[in-house]
């Protein structure tokens, strides 16, 4: 019954997009093309013109200006998503740092956050970061290159430009435009949206840091988290042009959340944004670089970054970090990526739990040659899918819907040689992250060698 049900919902929700008229693929669901459709492009570029005027946005710089400095520009962006919609609960998430590293004296440091409550607290994060840094003449490139990091140096100056046009006011103007976008759907999301423009990113992730241990001591549940830095460029330093394409990074384990975000917003790309292709990066970022996600995944929550396809790290950590080098159209479509991703995710229900000291497992009953899959019922779900690819693999392969139940068998099917996954599904047809079946890491215990 429960099955036929969750089949009906399934097929009514791809008929219902067939007669629509979005370019996106048949299984789609109207409401996440919808919101994937509401993103301006224009609106990207206002938000940009107005962000870059602030001149700089530096961790450090003037608080007290109306028109320079990161006081003027955090006070913006607080109005700014006041105005965005009255479902939408703005606030500062301030911490008091003391000196540390890059941070030479006490600051009172302030993210920006918009918070879309839905029916439950567990969260779906989308975030980019406002302050920037100047690092002197050669910025990123000379950083590449050998040089050194005037930043490490107290004398550092933080008043000087700094407009950080594409690092990272892209990302924070895509965080602000998908506020909007969401706030105003109408649409009831079961997960709760969090929208955080972070500070303090350039002096070593200190906002986001600061938010997720207070996150993680309070206990709360994040689905996950959708970072964009770097997102507006299509040429790159190299001659290279690319708007086509972003590079979603994600940290290991193969099988842990992280991962399976990133695969996530892959799928949903395919689905709604089709023209747009994710180049998926086994690491956790680009080398000896880093952003506000790593402050989740060392949490344990899962977590990805987009980077724009070809950077010009001449720009970057400059005061060429203007807005002649944001491609609005580009960055458009790597919102939409985002509201495909996070719409899906905050609609699905929760994943389902899979670890065996939770009562869930993976074992070779009943035959001793078959494998069967167990897991913990996912409050909403009215169905499970379950997935599997060959063990060496690093993508999911074949997938079956399985009715709403919490075991499942493949009959024949060695859990030596595949590698099973299982999604919640719920009324609407829209599907959680993948869970999969890691097998426990063997611990050896010390051999007692007789001397
Ligand atoms: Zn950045």
């Amino acid at each position: 019954m429960q099955r036929s049900l969750a089949l009906a919902a399934l097929i009514s929700v791809s008929a219902i997009h067939a007669a629509g008229a979005q370019a996106a693929r048949p299984d789609a669901d109207p409401r996440i093309a919808k919101l994937v459709a509401a993103v301006s492009e224009d609106r990207l570029r206002a938000l940009t013109q107005k962000l870059v005027s602030f001149g700089t946005r530096s961790t450090l710089s003037d608080t007290m200006s109306a028109t320079r400095g990161i006081g003027a520009a955090r006070r913006w962006i607080f109005d700014e998503l006041k105005r965005s919609g009255p479902k939408l609960q703005v606030s500062y998430d301030s911490h008091r740092i003391a000196p540390q590293g890059r941070i030479t004296r006490e600051v009172e440091l302030r993210n920006v956050m918009a918070v879309l409550p839905g029916r439950s607290p567990r969260r779906v994060y989308i975030t980019g970061h406002y302050d920037t840094v100047n690092l002197g003449s050669g910025g990123q490139l000379a950083l590449n290159s050998g040089g050194n990091n005037p930043q490490a140096s107290r004398e550092f100056n933080h008043d000087i430009d700094a407009p950080g046009a594409n690092d990272d006011g892209s990302g924070t103007v895509l965080t602000m435009e998908l506020a909007r976008v969401f706030a105003e759907s109408g649409l009831e999301f079961d997960a709760t949206l969090v929208f955080i423009c972070w500070a303090g990113e350039e002096q070593g992730l200190i906002g986001s840091s600061a938010h997720a241990q207070a996150l993680a001591a309070s206990k709360g549940v994040v689905e996950g988290m959708f970072n964009n830095d770097i997102v507006g460029n299509s040429q790159g330093g190299n001659g290279m042009i690319d708007n086509e394409s972003v590079r979603v990074y994600s940290l290991g384990p193969e099988d842990g959340m992280s991962r399976s975000l990133a695969r996530y917003i892959a799928r949903a790309a395919a689905t709604y944004v089709p023209a747009h292709r994710i180049r998926l990066m086994a690491r956790e970022d680009r080398f000896g670089r880093g952003s506000d996600h790593s402050s989740f995944t060392a949490h344990g929550y899962p977590a990805a970054v987009f980077r724009e396809s070809n950077e010009n790290f001449s720009r970057q950590h400059t005061a060429e970090d203007k807005i002649e080098g944001v491609d609005f159209k580009y960055l458009a479509q790597n919102a939409r990526v985002n509201a495909a991703g996070a719409g899906s995710l905050a609609l699905a229900p929760t994943a389902p739990i899979v670890a065996a000291e939770r009562g869930a497992t993976l074992s070779r009953l009943p035959s001793g040659y078959d494998a069967t899959l167990a897991w913990r019922e996912v409050p909403g779900a009215v169905a499970y899918k379950v997935y599997w690819r060959d063990a060496w693999e690093n993508d999911w392969q074949q997938s079956r819907v399985v009715g709403n139940t919490t075991t499942h068998t493949m009959t024949g099917m060695s859990i030596d040689d595949w590698v099973f996954g299982v999604a919640a599904v719920g009324a609407d047809g829209l599907e959680s992250l993948v869970s999969a079946y890691v097998s426990p890491v063997r611990r050896m215990n010390e051999v007692k060698v007789i001397r």
